[in-house]
C-alpha cells in the first residue's frame, strides 16, 4: 500500500481545539465516548445544539449535529471539518502530518465525498439527537 493513514489522537489534538475555538466551543460537563465534549454552533447550518467530541476509536474527533436536514448529514469526521472549514495552511499540516509515504510526493487524492442529509439512516440520526441532547443537558443543572 502507497499510503499509511496515522490515526493519533495526540497529533490531531491541537486542530481539534482550534476548531472548538472556531465555532464557539464551549465545555460541556458531559463527555463523548469517555473524552470531553464541547457545544457548538454547527459550521454546515449555522444552528447552536451541535457537539464536538472524540469518536468511537478514541483516536480521532467527530461533530454531531441533530439539526434535521443538515448538510453535515448529521456528523462529520475531523478530517472533513479540517477540509472544510480550517485555513489551507492547517490543511497541509493536516495531510502532512497523517499520511506516510515511501513513493515521491504527488499530492493525495482527496475524494472526499460531500454527505447530503438524506445520508444517515434514520436509527443513525436518532443517536445523534439522544447524544447531543445528552451533551446539552447539562444545561439545566447549572
Ligand atoms: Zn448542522
Amino acid at each position: 500500500m502507497r499510503y499509511t493513514y496515522k490515526r493519533d489522537r495526540n497529533f490531531e489534538q491541537p486542530f481539534f481545539n482550534a476548531l472548538v475555538l472556531k465555532f464557539d466551543g464551549k465545555e460541556s460537563r458531559r463527555l463523548i465516548n469517555g473524552y470531553p465534549a464541547y457545544k457548538i454552533r454547527c459550521p454546515y447550518c449555522g444552528k447552536k445544539g451541535a457537539a464536538m467530541g472524540t469518536a468511537k476509536d478514541k483516536e480521532t474527533f467527530i461533530m454531531l449535529c441533530p439539526t434535521d436536514h443538515c448538510a453535515s448529514g448529521g456528523s462529520k469526521t475531523l478530517h472533513q471539518l479540517i477540509q472544510d472549514h480550517a485555513n489551507s495552511d492547517q490543511w497541509e499540516a493536516w495531510r502532512e502530518g497523517h499520511w506516510v509515504d515511501n513513493y515521491p510526493w504527488f499530492g493525495i487524492k482527496s475524494q472526499t465525498e460531500k454527505i447530503k442529509g438524506e445520508g444517515k439512516t434514520f436509527k443513525e440520526k436518532q443517536q445523534i439527537k439522544s447524544e447531543t441532547a445528552r451533551i446539552y443537558s447539562s444545561r439545566s443543572r447549572n
